[in-house]
């Protein structure tokens, strides 16, 4: 219904962040088979250029805590997966459209001095400052900014430390369900590294350039929907991407791995509510396969694009898009 409803109104067309474990990623090692940090696409005119921010592993305990163990071991075989190194990127995606220029999340960050959590410390080094600069985007050029939840790697790129603000002239559009979350004692329970984060990069928006949104399927700027996927934090969207008869589905970290498609009762440590979780993916597998969207994930392989299949109700991942 409210697919439908959606479809009508409009005018056009990956967070896990390790709670636990810190210590055993190497945040700097390359796991992947590509050398690519940038990929562009089009979708109908809008050019969708994706960022790699940083490289992560994490580990199979946290990302299916409640798999059977013998499906879990044919699983990660299939994938060609370790228990202990799970590789997932951290992204950014930049939309031109006309005359804006539209950043959804934004990486983790580039911090000079090392971050001390829960005893270990660690530099965070996100690269998407620098792809920008090589694509010739300057941060004073990025109209708009939409965050999808606040997790520390989709938001720590906001703020610059004593360089202020890194996109000084952006609208920050935000769902009023993540503010609110983050902003009463209902988060009190999260990681001080969290709070932090949100603390630093989100809350000092408050008297910028701030567009708190309500509601589901809200139209944020021509073509560009947000979808609320509640699971993974209260206020968690997606993004449709929309122009002529093309789709593009931002999903974030509503699924954090292919395999949370092809298991869709599979928890991970990273959600805020399972169940919800779980119904907030079924909702996106919908939405992507009955209009054969395209679909970008944030934590899977980079890029993060594919497409959904389901075979007798099953749902499965499909890389081979193009
Ligand atoms: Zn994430």
């Amino acid at each position: 219904m409210q697919r439908r409803k959606f479809l009508q109104s409009s005018t056009a067309l990956i967070s896990a962040f390790p709670l636990f474990h810190f210590n055993q990623f190497d945040i700097f090692n390359n796991l992947f088979l590509t050398d690519d940090e940038i990929v562009t696409i089009k979708v109908g005119t809008t050019t969708c250029t994706i960022f790699r921010d940083l490289m992560f592993k994490y580990l199979a305990m946290d990302f299916f805590i409640n798999a059977n163990q013998a499906e879990l071991e044919q699983s990660i075989n299939k994938y060609k997966i370790k228990p202990d190194n799970i590789p997932s990127t951290f992204i950014a995606v930049l939309l031109q459209q006309g005359d804006k220029k539209i950043l959804i999340d934004t990486g983790i960050g580039f911090l000079e001095e090392p971050m001390i959590f829960r005893g270990e410390a660690y530099v965070f080094k996100g690269r998407v400052q620098q792809l920008l600069l090589q694509q010739n985007i300057k941060k004073e050029d990025i109209t708009d900014v939409i965050i999808t939840h606040f997790h520390p790697d989709h938001i720590g790129g906001l703020y610059n430390g004593a360089n202020g603000l890194n996109y000084p002239n952006a609208k920050f559009h935000l769902h009023e369900n993540e503010w609110a979350y983050w902003h009463s004692t209902l988060s009190d329970g999260q990681p001080a590294l969290f709070k932090h984060f949100v603390e630093t990069n989100i809350t000092i928006l408050k008297n910028l350039n701030l567009h708190l949104y309500k509601g589901d399927f809200t139209e944020l700027l021509p073509g560009i929907t947000a979808v609320t996927t509640e699971g993974h934090t209260r206020g968690q969207i997606a993004v449709i991407i929309h122009s002529e008869k093309e789709y593009l589905l931002y999903i974030s970290d509503a699924i954090l791995h292919p395999l949370h498609i092809e298991q869709l009762d599979w928890q991970t440590n990273y959600d805020w509510d399972h169940q919800k979780a779980k119904l907030s993916r079924i909702k996106l597998l919908e939405l992507a396969y009955k209009e054969n969207m395209l679909v970008n994930a944030f934590h899977f392989n980079f890029p993060g694009l594919g497409k959904i299949d389901k075979l007798e109700n099953k749902w499965s991942w499909n890389y081979n898009y193009k």
